[in-house]
């Protein structure tokens, strides 16, 4: 039995065809189109793709034979025709497995073709500890996971970790706070192991893409603000995708230095990084006095309880991180910037106090219609991101052939 699943929903994309007739291709189309919910039927399918009704027929028959695609009732259809069949993603399409790992802890998951949770759980890792121990504790839980799901074979595997990555060569670059990490082959390891396709992303674009995905299309484009123990950003576009820059780096704002902050040495060697002056390590940082040192989990514990000292610190930092915000915003435009990370969820003080600085500091153009919120999706938005990223790759031109 599927276990209730903490995630809604998620909006999957379909890419337009291009009139080219490849078996592959037209085969994922019809597939995404399905786990879209854009068109559901064979009649609903024709008009989409543009294909002809037998190869539109042909295509959906080889889908559902195969167990990719599955009767799922009726449809009404306009007129006096007789209900249309229904279609929809089976769940016996095979596993994909999700690993959305921060500094501390990771969330992992098994999911199925159609969005159902198989089986989820938190299991605590410290990636200080280095990529042979932090990868062996994920594949473990990974392997318990799966031993209560029913049996069906891994078409993915979707890992983020916190820091920079490489994800053509599906290695982290230079990782801050991921001592061992540097050039580890993270996916390669994954590949030999699961024998399939394996992703590798930054935590902060997962939960960026989950949050973008859990709300309706309009809201995007996205720019998500992590404010945990570091400070990250990820940027979905207009189209719901996930925007990398040429090597991966777009939205790591961390280190963008902000005006009249205090003079801290951040751990990338510049002073003055918004991450360094801003985040729960920071605010951690000051709120210990002496040999009395702070952590992160009493920083959360103390905002959630209004501590009036480290609100002050809270507000503060929602100065700092609302200057960087509004720029951003003149830049990107967003539909919506929503934050996390362990500050937001303790509190609401910190989404005030950005929100007071932003619709201060933008012009009325960029924040006309902007919508500044905390994350929907809380602690299961890398989770969100990872699922959407591991069917559309399990459903892709180029691996559909794995599933027929
Ligand atoms: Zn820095």
């Amino acid at each position: 039995m599927p276990l209730p699943s903490p995630l809604p929903p998620l909006r999957l994309t379909a890419p337009a065809l291009s009139g080219r007739t490849d078996p592959a291709v037209t085969l994922s189309t019809v597939a995404r189109l399905v786990a879209s919910g854009t068109a559901v039927s064979k009649a609903d399918l024709v008009p989409v793709t543009g294909l002809a009704r037998t190869t539109v027929s042909a295509a959906v028959d080889e889908l559902v034979s195969r167990g990719v695609l599955r009767p799922d009732g009726t449809r009404p259809t306009p007129g006096r025709g007789r209900p249309a069949d229904r279609l929809s993603l089976s769940p016996r399409g095979g596993h994909v497995l999700l690993a959305d790992v921060g500094a501390t802890g990771a969330h992992l998951a098994v999911v199925d073709l159609s969005q159902q949770v198989l089986g989820h759980t938190h299991v605590d890792v410290d990636v200080k500890d280095g990529p042979e121990v932090v990868l062996a504790a994920v594949v473990d839980s990974l392997a318990t996971l799966r031993a209560g799901a029913p049996v069906a074979p891994v078409r993915a595997v979707v890992i983020g970790l916190p820091g920079p990555v490489d994800g053509q060569l599906g290695t982290p670059v230079r990782p801050p706070i991921m001592p061992g990490w540097h050039a580890y082959p993270v996916s390669a390891r994954l590949r030999e192991i699961f024998d399939c396709p394996v992703i590798l992303e930054n935590d902060v674009n997962l939960r960026a893409l989950g949050e973008a995905r859990a709300l309706p299309d309009d809201q995007a484009p996205l720019l998500f603000v992590k404010v945990g123990t570091g400070i990250g950003g990820g940027l979905i576009t207009r189209e719901g995708a996930l925007h990398h820059g040429a090597d991966g780096a777009a939205g790591d704002i961390g280190h963008i230095r902000v005006r009249g902050a205090p003079d801290v040495v951040c751990i990338c060697g510049n002073v003055g990084c918004i991450e360094a002056v801003a985040s729960a390590d920071a605010i951690a940082r000051r709120l210990g006095t002496g040999a009395d040192t702070v952590t992160v989990a009493e920083v959360r514990a103390r905002i959630g309880r209004a501590d009036p000292a480290a609100l002050a610190l809270v507000r503060e930092a929602a100065g700092l991180i609302g200057e960087v915000v509004a720029t951003l915003v003149h830049f990107y435009n967003p539909a919506r910037v929503t934050l996390g990370g362990s500050v937001t969820a303790a509190s609401d003080e910190l989404l005030a106090g950005v929100r007071s600085v932003v619709y201060q500091r933008a012009l009325p153009l960029a924040t006309r219609n902007l919508v500044l919120a905390n994350s929907v999706l809380g602690e299961y938005a890398g989770v969100a991101g990872a699922m959407v990223l591991g069917i559309e790759q399990a459903l892709s031109a180029s691996d559909i052939g794995g599933l027929l």
